[in-house]
């Protein structure tokens, strides 16, 4: 096998991949219409209900060409019925998305915005349900990838499924990473991407659901004809096959991804997550270096870092010293703040992130940036 030059990925997905994940895809050509490609996805989606703990009589998941934003917007147009209303929880970018796509299919919403750097405040989204009686879906984002920080989703969903409204969590940046339970989290619908947690390659993305839910959706308004969750659902079930053409090789990639995410197993990823995350605050720590989100909210997987205060700060400049070495960092996500970002995600460990914060140091070091940074 060829050996294929190792990136340390920093941003938020697609993450560093195995060699076994990478070389996976080389495969012969195959037209997926075959009944051996139907017989791969259909393992694959079995897989991706196990790692929400998901009983196969009640969810399902459902296979979508894209990336991960194809999740947001087939949920939210396909899982409102003519007279329901979305409330959407908001404290990030990826929660504003959702309100983006409600804005351009003119769905009924409610944006119940909180800061950026703040858990949503229940009793605010309590009381927004008792006054809304037509509010039919719920939906927030787990882990908000622009801060990092963690919202308290199955207290949400326990507040949704009181007031009779399906819940509807945005989980692409903890999926297959942070252990998640569909039936304990109090979730109807999850979704992620092949190219975040799971650790394949981009091009694939999924929603795991439930069934009767989707059953029903079936007489709620076809807002997009590719987009539609129900539609493709319904493909699944009387062929085993996507309606349009798959991603052939990623889910290649994908299957191999799940062989080793099993090996691995959740609690483990999620230890080498964590201790990954550890070691992205110490080096940070040492330098002197700000979060956004206190400490206790963080997710475990995304540190959103505050520029420091130095006039030969210049992100680009440590960016591309830091990529030309092979470790990629990412800008922020908040248009408040000037922040940059560091992730945990992807086939790394503690020694990979040792070995990124010697080049960063040389990065400061070399545009004279004085540490420990300063505020
Ligand atoms: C990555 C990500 C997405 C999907 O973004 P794409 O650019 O479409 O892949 C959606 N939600 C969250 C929380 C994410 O981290």
């Amino acid at each position: 096998m060829q050996s294929i030059k190792r990136n340390i990925l920093l941003n938020p997905g697609p993450a560093t991949t195995t060699d076994t994940v990478k070389m996976a895809q080389v495969v012969p050509d195959i037209c997926p219409r075959e009944q051996e490609f139907a017989s791969m996805m259909k393992g694959l989606r079995e897989d991706l209900l196990k790692i929400v703990h998901a009983d196969p009589q009640k969810y399902t998941s459902v296979l979508f060409c894209g990336s991960g934003t194809i999740n947001i917007d087939v949920c939210l147009n396909s899982l409102l019925p003519s007279d329901g209303k979305v409330l959407v929880v908001n404290n990030g970018a990826y929660s504003t998305r959702a309100v983006e796509v409600c804005e351009f299919y003119g769905l009924p919403h409610i944006n119940l915005k909180f800061p950026v750097d703040q858990l949503p405040d229940l009793k605010v989204v309590e009381k927004t349900l008792q006054e809304n009686p037509d509010i039919t879906l719920v939906y927030t984002t787990h882990n908000e990838t622009g801060t990092g920080i963690l919202n308290p989703i199955r207290e949400i969903g326990a507040l949704a499924h009181k007031h009779n409204a399906i819940f509807v969590v945005d989980t692409t940046s903890t999926f297959a990473m942070r252990p998640i339970d569909m039936e304990k989290d109090n979730i109807d619908f999850c979704m992620a991407s092949a190219q975040k947690g799971l650790m394949a390659m981009a091009g694939l993305s999924f929603i795991v659901g439930n069934r009767a839910v989707i059953e029903v959706s079936k007489a709620y308004p076809k807002r997009s004809y590719y987009c539609n969750l129900y539609l493709q659902y319904e493909y699944f079930e009387k062929t085993g096959e996507m309606h349009f053409t798959p991603p052939v090789q990623t889910i290649y990639a994908t299957i191999q991804a799940l062989k080793e995410y099993f090996a691995e197993g959740e609690i483990a990823k999620w230890e080498r997550h964590k201790r990954v995350f550890e070691a992205i605050h110490k080096g940070l720590d040492e330098l002197g270096f700000e979060d956004v989100i206190k400490r206790e909210w963080q997710a475990g997987l995304v540190v959103s870092v505050k520029y420091p205060n130095d006039a030969n700060w210049d992100f680009t400049k440590v960016h591309d010293y830091c990529y030309e070495r092979g470790f990629t960092i990412y800008p922020g996500k908040i248009s408040t703040t000037n922040t940059f970002r560091l992730c945990s995600l992807g086939a790394i460990d503690v020694e990979d992130i040792e070995a990124f914060f010697k080049v960063f140091k040389d990065a400061l070091n070399h545009y004279n940036i004085s540490t420990p940074v300063k505020y």
